[in-house]
């Protein structure tokens, strides 16, 4: 089981006080962005692509807190940017430690080992190492040769300091199965406590549009990859949510679930889309048109998501709805996903970027 039994008790009474309460929308995850700016440059990333004044600001620890209180999630993910370039990442860590939030720093760790004696372990703190795939993979994808041992010496040096240590991948089209098959036994030997994964977002701004998969290619390529699991694979992810993934079940978008809050303010509907700032976490639940969002509306925009921060929610959410859902949730967390199917699509080779282009919306 990757997530500590304290962490799935908060997570599972705080879901279930909520429908006892009758509350239809609720956050579970805050996306806290401090700041934009980064030490590295993606090809994939929509969030390094503002003007210098915008990538100069960043959030003050009052400003987090004030977020945190107001939102009320039980869990508080630190993307960014580069949560470690902000000067006050430690006294804003403190802080959420401190009302006993469990956070997960997202970081390339590029500055990770050199700064790991500022923190101080607890299970309230996760650094979630972004690393998407094997060597040769994740430098390509993050543009820079020596980022893969820069971050599992990181990952290295965190463990062995007992820190709680994720990873957090990003897979685009042509992600070869076998190596993310490999690529997981690769992160589960160096010690982490399990992996988080999600296909990519097409954003508008960034670079490569080029290599986004769509819905099939998502669900195919996860299919091959997480299905005949290994015993020694962890996964720090709701188990449903693979399921969804991998295209054994359907869920809808739930944004509310996972709202993000950064220098503009609470941006509407989701972490990915722009769509207007509202100023506090009450007024995005009551002036964003939800209904227009999610591949359900229809719109374009929603059409080949699948990303975690749009439909995990949707997923932990609906584990606790009925009898049904949560043994399929418990099943799921052992449960090694035999299929022939799956051992076929991994023969194959995987799809070029050539052959990727597949209409919009398709959701097969
Ligand atoms: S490490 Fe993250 S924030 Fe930085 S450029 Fe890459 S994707 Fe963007
Ligand atoms: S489907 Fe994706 S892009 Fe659309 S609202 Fe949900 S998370 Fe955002």
């Amino acid at each position: 089981m990757a997530v500590p039994l304290s962490q799935m008790w908060t997570v599972s009474t705080y879901v279930l006080g909520k429908r006892l309460k009758g509350e239809k929308r609720y956050p579970l995850v805050l996306m806290l962005e401090p700041l934009f700016r980064c030490n590295l440059a993606c090809a994939g990333c929509g969030k390094i692509q503002y003007p210098p004044h915008i990538l100069k600001k960043q959030l003050t620890p009052e400003e987090c807190f004030q977020a945190v209180d107001e939102c009320g999630a039980p869990m508080v993910s630190i993307p960014g940017g580069e949560p470690l370039l902000h000067p006050q990442i430690v006294e804003i860590v403190n802080g959420l430690v401190a009302r006993r939030k469990y956070i997960y720093l997202c970081t390339n760790a590029l500055e990770l080992k050199r700064r790991l004696h500022e923190f101080t372990p607890s299970k309230y703190l996760t650094f979630s190492v972004h690393l998407d795939g094997q060597r040769e993979h994740h430098d390509f994808s993050v543009c820079r040769e020596g980022g893969y041992d820069i971050a599992v010496d990181a990952i290295k040096a965190a463990v062995a300091a007992g820190f709680r240590v994720t990873t957090n991948a990003t897979f685009f089209d042509g992600a070869d199965p076998n190596s993310v098959r490999s690529f997981f036994d690769e992160v589960m030997a160096y010690g982490v406590e399990g992996i988080v994964l999600s296909p990519g977002y097409s954003y508008d701004k960034a670079p490569d549009q080029e290599h986004f998969m769509g819905r099939a290619r998502s669900r195919r390529l996860f299919k091959a990859a997480l299905s005949n699991r290994k015993a020694s694979w962890k996964f720090n992810m709701s188990p449903l949510f693979l399921e969804f993934l991998m295209g054994r079940r359907d869920y809808d978008c739930t944004p509310w679930g996972m709202p993000a809050y950064n220098v503009f303010g609470w941006q509407k509907p989701c972490y990915l889309l722009q769509e207007g700032y509202a100023d506090s976490y009450r007024e995005l639940l009551e002036t964003t048109a939800w209904e227009e969002y999610g591949v359900g509306s229809g719109n374009p925009k929603c059409a080949n998501c699948m990303v975690s921060c749009g439909y995990e929610a949707t997923a932990v959410v609906d584990g606790f709805g009925s009898a049904s859902s949560f043994i399929d949730l418990v099943k799921g967390t052992f449960r090694r996903y035999r299929d022939p199917e799956a051992l076929k699509l991994l023969e194959e080779a995987p799809p070029r970027s050539a052959d990727a282009a597949e209409p919009a919306g398709e959701a097969a």
